[in-house]
Formats: C-alpha cells, sequence, structure tokens
C-alpha cells in the first residue's frame, strides 16, 4: 500500500465530527481527492458511538431534528451509503413537567383518534383556561412568522422577545428548557432570537427526536466509507499538529505521524482550535486572532450513562422541566456561586426503549445530562455539584431508577473535550454544541466558512450551518463541500 504521507490530495480534512465526515464524503464523491485525519479511532466527535457492556449506542443523550427532510438521511442517501445507518423515530416521547403539587407528570399522548388538541398540552402545563386563546395565538406567531422577518431577529435575545410576549411562566419553560435549553446549551437570555425561532419552527412543523440504530456515530462512519469508497483515504487515531502555510496560503498539514500536501485544507477541529493552536501566529493578522479568543462556546452537558436491570418508563426520551428551570445567565452564575439551586432541565435518553441492535435482551441503559459550564479543567467539587443536580432530579422524576442501577458511567467536560476539541480560551473545549448561538455569533455575525488564508475552510457547528448541533454540522458539511467543489474547479480553470 502507498503511504499517504508521499501523496498529495485535493483536500485534507482535519476531523471525522459530523461536519467534517459529510463535508469530506460530499466531496469525495464530487470527484476530489480526499484525505481525512482523525485522532480518534471512531468518526463521529461529539456524537460518536461507544460500546459498553454489550450496548453500542450514542455516548450521551442525542436527539437528532427534524424528523422530516433531516440532512443526515440526505447526505447518506446523495453518498450512495443509507444501507450502513439506519434512522430510527421512535414517534413518542416522555417529557416529564413539575406541577404546582411538586410531583413530576409526563406529557399524556394525544387521545385516540385526535391529531392535535392544544388543551393537552395545556392542561399538562397547567395554563389557566383564560389565557388559553391568547396562548393559541402566540404559538400560531412563532410557529408561522414568515422567515424573513424571523431573520430580522438576529441580534434580539430570545428571552426579550418572549418577555414581550407576557405568556405563563409554564409555556415559557416549556419553549425554553424543553425546546431550546438542550438545542443550544445557552442561557436564554443570551440565546439568538432569529436562530431560535427559525430552529424552533422547524421542530414544529418537521418534528424532532430521530435516532441512529447502534448510535450517531454509524452516520458519521457511513459518510466515512463513502471517502473510501470514491477513491479518499481516511486517517483514523492520528493527531492534526500543524496547518502548514506559506505565503498566506494553506500548504497541508503535519500530523504525529507525517506531512500531508494540499492547497485546501478543512478544518473540523473547531474555530478557536484551529486559529489558537494548529495555525502559527504569524501567519495570522492580531485582530482576527483577538476575534477569534473573544468567542464564547455554547455550555456543557454533564451526567451518567446508567446501566439498570429493570426499566423506569417505556418513553425513548424525554425532558424534566418544571416552571423554574429554563437558565438565565444570571440564575446560572448564581448556581455557580452557589448562591441559587442547580435543579434545572434534564434531558435523558433510553436508546433500550427504541433501539433494536443497541442492547444485551433484557438490559437497559439510559442516558442523561444537565447543564454545566464548558470549562474542561473546573474543580471535581464543582463538577460534581452540576452532576449531582441532575442526579437527583431524576430521582425525583424516576424514584424507582435508584434501586435499579447496576452500574454507571460518570461523563465530564473533560471527556467531551478529550473526545473532541482541547481548550484553548480558558473555560472552553467541554462545550456541548459548538460555537453558542448566542447574539453577536448568529446569522450575519456568525463565522464565516471561509478563513482568512487562502485554502482555509472551517467546517462544523461553529460555522455555515444552523439549528441543532448535529443537523448544523452537517448542513456546514454540506455549504463547505459546495464552496471547496467551486474553490478547486477555480484553481483548475486558472491553475
Ligand atoms: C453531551 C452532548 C450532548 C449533545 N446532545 C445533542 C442533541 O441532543 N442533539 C444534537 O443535534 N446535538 C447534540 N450534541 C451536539 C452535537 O453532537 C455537536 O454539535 C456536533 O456533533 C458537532 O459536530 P462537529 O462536526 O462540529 O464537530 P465535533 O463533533 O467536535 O468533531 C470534531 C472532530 O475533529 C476531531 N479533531 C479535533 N482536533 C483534531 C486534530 N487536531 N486532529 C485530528 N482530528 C481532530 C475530533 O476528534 C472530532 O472527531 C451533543 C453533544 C454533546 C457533547
Amino acid at each position: 500500500m502507498t503511504n499517504p504521507a508521499e501523496q498529495s490530495f485535493d483536500a485534507i480534512v482535519i476531523g471525522a465530527g459530523f461536519g467534517g465526515a459529510s463535508c469530506a464524503g460530499l466531496l469525495a464523491k464530487r470527484g476530489l481527492k480526499v484525505l481525512v485525519i482523525e485522532k480518534n479511532a471512531r468518526a463521529g466527535g461529539k456524537a460518536m458511538s461507544i460500546s459498553k457492556n454489550g450496548f453500542t449506542c450514542s455516548p450521551w443523550v442525542i436527539i437528532g431534528a427534524p424528523v422530516v427532510g433531516n440532512l443526515y438521511q440526505v447526505v447518506l442517501d446523495e453518498l450512495g451509503v443509507s444501507d450502513l445507518a439506519k434512522l430510527l423515530v421512535p414517534g413518542t416521547q416522555g417529557s416529564l413537567f413539575k406541577t404546582s403539587s411538586g410531583e413530576y407528570k409526563r406529557l399524556p399522548q394525544m387521545p385516540e383518534g385526535v391529531t392535535m388538541d392544544p388543551n393537552v398540552l395545556f392542561d399538562w402545563l397547567e395554563v389557566p383556561q383564560d389565557v388559553r386563546g391568547s396562548t393559541l395565538q402566540f404559538m400560531a406567531e412563532l410557529t408561522l412568522m414568515p422567515r424573513e422577518q424571523a431573520l430580522k431577529l438576529h441580534g434580539t435575545t430570545f428571552d426579550s422577545w418572549l418577555r414581550a410576549r407576557n405568556i405563563p411562566k409554564s409555556v415559557y419553560a416549556f419553549l425554553v428548557s424543553l425546546c431550546c435549553d438542550g438545542m443550544f446549551m445557552v442561557p436564554v437570555d443570551t440565546l439568538d432570537a432569529g436562530e431560535a425561532i427559525t430552529s424552533l419552527q422547524a421542530m414544529f412543523l418537521r418534528n424532532g427526536g430521530v435516532f441512529c440504530e447502534g448510535g450517531w456515530g454509524r452516520v458519521a462512519e457511513a459518510y466515512c466509507e463513502a471517502v473510501r469508497r470514491n477513491g479518499g483515504t481516511v486517517l483514523m487515531g492520528e493527531r492534526v499538529k500543524e496547518i502548514c502555510v506559506e505565503d498566506g496560503e494553506v500548504r497541508g498539514v503535519v500530523t504525529t505521524k507525517g506531512t500531508y500536501r494540499a492547497p485546501i485544507v478543512i478544518s473540523n477541529a473547531g474555530i478557536q482550535p484551529t486559529m489558537l493552536k494548529l495555525i502559527k501566529p504569524e501567519h495570522l493578522d492580531k485582530a482576527y486572532v483577538s476575534r477569534i479568543k473573544s468567542l464564547v462556546p455554547s455550555w456543557s452537558l454533564v451526567g451518567y450513562r446508567y446501566f439498570l436491570s429493570g426499566p423506569i418508563t417505556d418513553a425513548p426520551y424525554g425532558v424534566l422541566i418544571s416552571q423554574d428551570s429554563p437558565w438565565s445567565l444570571e440564575r446560572f452564575n448564581q448556581a455557580k456561586r452557589g448562591e441559587a439551586s442547580k435543579e434545572g432541565v434534564v434531558y435523558f435518553e433510553i436508546p433500550s426503549n427504541y433501539d433494536p441492535v443497541c442492547t444485551p435482551k433484557g438490559k437497559h441503559i439510559v442516558l442523561t445530562g444537565a447543564f454545566a459550564p464548558a470549562n474542561p479543567d473546573m474543580s471535581k467539587e464543582e463538577l460534581m455539584s452540576w452532576v449531582n443536580a441532575g442526579e437527583e432530579t431524576m430521582f425525583k422524576a424516576f424514584p424507582q431508577m435508584e434501586g435499579l442501577i447496576e452500574e454507571k458511567d460518570l461523563y465530564t467536560t473533560k471527556d467531551v473535550s478529550n473526545l473532541t476539541r482541547e481548550a484553548t480560551v480558558p473555560g472552553t473545549g467541554g462545550e456541548t454544541i459548538g460555537l453558542g448561538q448566542i447574539i453577536g455569533q448568529c446569522g450575519p455575525d456568525k463565522p464565516s466558512i471561509q478563513g482568512p488564508l487562502r485554502g482555509l475552510y472551517i467546517v462544523g457547528a461553529d460555522a455555515g450551518g444552523t439549528g441543532v448541533g448535529t443537523q448544523m454540522a452537517i448542513e456546514s458539511g454540506m455549504n463547505v463541500a459546495t464552496a471547496v467543489k467551486r474553490d478547486f474547479e477555480m484553481r483548475r480553470a486558472n491553475p
């Protein structure tokens, strides 16, 4: 076999997360000679599959959206690898709301034969009869707002947009905690309203709750297989140390094992690690570097993988919310200082309830997650205070759970960082999504997919997409593939 280090490529992709793998697959299919270099042993990045105790599933709660027209499938189909990753849509969910009596109550199913009765949701959220009409009108405004109008809200926070509408506290909690906290992982008074509304519309009109048999990693693995089938090379377990630059243009990369040449380098390593670690500072403008340093990542999710001897619910996934669960920046900072409760929204996913291939017969696995700072270097004490708050909430909602635990694996901000991006700016690295979808970082203010050097591109959650993390990374992969193919053709025309 030829040593790839002796070859040159049309494009090198650093990282096989959802952004990098989708982009690489599409470029290879469209005729470019592609090299993918991934530091982990498996593709998928933040959404890679893991195997333990006979289970194969996502490593933590990962709920895909939208269902209808999702890009996971669009790219699988275009690459001709849909047989390698089967998407699953369980069709129900089991979120629980903490009622005024302090009990967690499950979102009821629609009565048989009824497609959508808003009273089912309003009863669950204890919305008083006299404001149901105005609340429904508000939900219609949100769901049907024309796209141009929603995009004009870039730069306004979702919290201020919601507060101007004077909706019941429980409906605010439903929209913020159940829908937005997990989708974006940023406090609602920093969340960009344009990003929130367009993403909520996609979820309401095209549904949420899509998963992959054997864990989400299979999707990225399938995209990498498409690279191989189209003549490309995928190197696993090899870390890029440097992006080579000469005369303001990228020339290739240096890894832990060799040097590879290409006029186009596409980085899925995160915009901050790419600009602050992989490229020598002398190649970048100081003002640009300081803008990159000031970017704010999303917050982090921490929790457990529980291996249980029995079921706690038949729900495939769900969210635990209360009137007080939404995270504002002020409440988060107070909780961080120990001056307010850390009880917030908790996500759970139960692959053994929806995925026939994930689980040994009769066994149960529950993945959970709760908010925490993105800092991979926080103290054990601080970390555990966030983890414990999530676990206590889970036990309140499912009192029988504690007695069913056979084993539990903690996952932390450090684990997420080790698996994906290293901390470059203090407090970053363990983020759930990528760059936070906050005002000043969305719409026209989102970093460009085109880097500041000729031939350098950024792919993944940090540039070129919108919406929920995995979907956003693939949208970016598609957009970057289109831009790179054009760049490649231009270079051919004008060598
Ligand atoms: C706990 C948790 C829960 C989540 N829940 C959801 C959810 O419910 N729904 C949802 O849609 N999304 C969810 N996400 C977010 C989603 O997984 C991410 O937003 C998305 O997968 C990011 O993809 P990406 O392509 O930007 O990059 P990443 O996934 O970060 O992938 C980057 C890849 O680059 C590799 N890499 C980095 N540096 C180098 C280097 N120097 N050399 C070689 N390789 C390198 C990494 O190893 C990694 O494989 C969750 C994430 C976490 C951590």
